[in-house]
């Protein structure tokens, strides 16, 4: 998608006169590539109108950086989208919150309360599980599972059958535990049907959840809309929950689930581990979408592993510098960071590097990489320009020391001039402190 829209803005680029026919046309371009990455029809319309309306054609014949204003018109409206205007439930502390869950089956919904539950209890919150999902096999053990691994309170009956007694009983019990988050985890259906809604309205009477957490799988794409209305109309919906965001999934049915909704999106889940959950951003969500890399998750990521601390480094980067030595630093410290995949596909173009859920391989190739390097000479490692130094002789010197063929050092060469690459690409970017709009 990304590829597509920044193509579209080139082509504006490269006109002498910008007119209303060539924004128009740019406008096409960036919203056929916004409905092919699951935006909703109605949504894209208005967001084009209102581009529209942001931008001065005036200004835009004259000043220098019309294709920046632009892009930061397409990227104010998408935000403004996933905005509902409306701030997301927050829980309170030493009384009990009740938080229900709601979703089709297979959505994500009792993965998600679990990283939930799980989010709030490290920041110290006393967090329960309630399993109110009778209609599917096995869910209470699914529910029990998890909560055991991530050691957390749970309630739920292998004989009981009615899900409001169940969920009554366990929010009960639980407030007179004194937790303080207390979530309650419901049935869903394959589709959207009556039974299913009849059964939420019920358990919502039972339990008064003080907020209704809607969770959509990402990957349904188009659909997200109507399924959102669906849910909105059925309960009141408070906040919203996008799962499978790790897939092929290409996220613009957040803005759909936002706009039927008119509710926050709070987490998105990334996969199937407990920590695969990420507080929803909509800077950097809009940044992804459009292809730009996640730049303030990756400033996140870069300050939790410590790496502002390394001052030269980090200047190094944001002045778009970059040696086969600093990458040799930068492979030691993201595998210090833990799982490589999730901070590499911050990274603007890094994520065709990277494949998911083969980070082990990756690290495993890094290691390889470093293995290399070490039998490099300082000035290997400090040029800045791998053409010119690199001969086949230097290579040749480089594989025998390492263990390694010829055709590996070759590979890594390669593999440093797309990080090369990358890391350029980033010092445009012009990384603001708050992770402030990226330029294309
Ligand atoms: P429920 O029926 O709504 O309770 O959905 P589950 O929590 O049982 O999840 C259904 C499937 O989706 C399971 O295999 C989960 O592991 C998987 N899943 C849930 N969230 C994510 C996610 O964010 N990413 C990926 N890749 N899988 C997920
Ligand atoms: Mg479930």
């Amino acid at each position: 998608l990304g590829g597509r829209i920044a193509q579209a803005m080139r082509s504006m680029t490269s006109k002498t006169v910008i007119d209303e026919e060539a924004v128009d046309n740019m406008l096409k371009e960036i919203s056929s590539a916004l409905l092919s990455s699951d935006v909703n029809v109605k949504l894209v319309s208005s967001l084009r109108k209102n581009v529209k309306n942001r931008i001065n054609l005036e200004d835009l014949a004259t000043g220098l950086n019309r294709r920046r204003m632009i892009q930061q018109a397409v990227f104010e409206e998408l935000c403004e989208m996933l905005n509902p205007g409306k701030k997301p439930y927050q829980p309170k502390k030493g009384k009990p919150n009740v938080i229900m869950f709601v979703g089709l089956q297979g959505s994500g919904k009792t993965t998600s309360c679990t990283k939930y539950a799980l989010h709030y209890q490290r920041k110290s919150w006393k967090t329960c599980l309630v399993c109110s999902d009778t209609f599917r096999a096995g869910a209470f053990d699914q529910l029990k599972q998890n909560a055991t691994k991530a050691r957390i309170p749970f309630y739920g009956s292998y004989t009981e059958r009615d899900p409001v007694k169940i969920a009554r009983d366990g929010v009960e019990m639980f407030k007179k535990e004194g937790q303080e988050i207390i979530i309650v985890d419901t049935s869903g259906r394959h589709k959207q049907e009556a039974s299913l809604f009849e059964e939420m309205q019920q358990i919502a009477a039972a339990v008064e959840p003080d907020d209704i957490v809607f969770v959509l799988d990402s990957s349904i794409g188009q659909a997200a809309h109507d399924q959102a209305t669906a849910f909105k109309e059925a309960v009141s919906v408070g906040s919203v929950i996008m799962t499978k965001l790790d897939g092929h999934a290409k996220g613009g049915g957040a803005l759909s689930a936002v706009a039927a909704t008119s509710s926050p999106i709070v987490f998105i889940g990334t996969g199937e581990h407990f920590d695969d959950f990420e507080t929803f951003e909509v800077r950097s969500f809009v940044s992804r979408l459009l292809g730009l890399g996640d730049v303030g998750g990756l400033m996140n990521a870069i300050k939790d592993a410590g790496l502002d601390k390394q001052p030269e480094l980090y200047q190094k980067l944001s002045q778009g510098v970059f040696t086969l030595r600093d990458m040799y630093e930068q492979f030691q410290n993201v595998m210090k960071m833990g799982p490589i995949g999730k901070v590499m596909s911050m990274i603007p173009g890094m994520s065709a590097l990277m494949t998911k859920g083969r980070e082990h391989e990756s690290q495993e190739r890094f290691k390889k990489f470093m293995t290399i390097m070490d039998s490099m000479t300082d000035d290997e490692l400090d040029t800045e320009n791998v053409n010119k130094i690199f001969t086949d002789t230097r290579v040749f010197r480089i594989a025998q020391g390492s263990g390694s063929h010829p055709q590996q050092v070759w590979e890594l060469i390669e593999e440093f001039k797309r990080f090369q690459k990358m890391i350029a690409k980033m010092k445009h970017l012009k990384i603001g402190k708050n992770g402030e709009m990226p330029q294309m």
